[in-house]
């Protein structure tokens, strides 16, 4: 089958993305990037147990400087939106925003990918985060992967981003990591850094109604 990199964050979607991909006979090799993000210790030790509960081959824990002190979800103690600040299905763009995070992520992937000859780069791009972030979107994936046609060597395979959530909601989500037996119970998607999910933030919020609408119990810890 090969071998699949798998874009992870450590949260919800980007674990039922690697999990489908290592359940389909895949070598994963995981790569989690640290962009200044305020979670991102709680997101490296859940990726760390992560990639352990799905086997995958490997974990690379990459770190870019580029984003830090930029946005809310940046910099350190900066204030994000908590509670009724949170509008579950805006279709604008919210303080949490990374200027084109995912296609500087993306690059880093299909580099890490053509690296290893690794044919598909797995990643979790979802319809509810899509709303509000337009680099989740079917027509952002096609258009990378026209890119990557371009992009790699001539003795090299171009890899294609595939994103098995890209059409899901998140109760979805949950109910088909709930089917594939994905390690739910390790992921981390708040995006602060405390000691368990917050509860409150956009984030917690979404990950909160996905299992609460796909009827499946919540292993999620909440300080509200
Ligand atoms: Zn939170």
């Amino acid at each position: 089958m090969g071998r699949a990199v798998c874009l992870c964050s450590g949260g919800l979607d980007s674990t039922v993305a690697a999990t489908i991909a290592r359940r389909s006979g895949m070598d994963v090799y995981l790569i989690h990037v640290s962009y200044g993000q305020q979670a991102e210790r709680r997101e490296i030790e859940a990726i760390e147990r992560i990639a352990d509960a799905i086997g995958a081959s490997d974990l690379m824990c990459s770190r870019i400087d580029l984003f830090r002190n930029i946005s809310a979800l940046t910099t350190q103690g900066a204030r994000i939106p908590r509670g009724e600040e949170v509008s579950l299905d805006s279709e604008s763009t919210p303080p949490t925003w990374v200027y084109c995070r995912n296609t500087v992520l993306l690059s880093m992937a299909a580099a890490y990918a053509e690296y290893l000859g690794a044919h598909s780069i797995y990643v979790g791009f979802n319809a509810e985060e899509a709303m509000s972030y337009p680099d989740n979107r079917p027509e952002f994936v096609e258009q990378f992967n026209a890119l990557l046609e371009k992009a790699v060597a001539s003795f090299s395979r171009p890899p294609k981003v595939v994103a098995p959530l890209v059409d899901m909601r998140k109760k979805d989500i949950v109910r088909l990591g709930a089917d594939l037996k994905a390690p739910l119970e390790l992921t981390w998607s708040c995006y602060l850094n405390g000691e368990i999910h917050c509860g409150t933030c956009g984030s917690c919020q979404h990950r909160r109604r996905g299992f609460v609408e796909a009827g499946i119990p919540d292993p999620t810890e909440y300080q509200h």
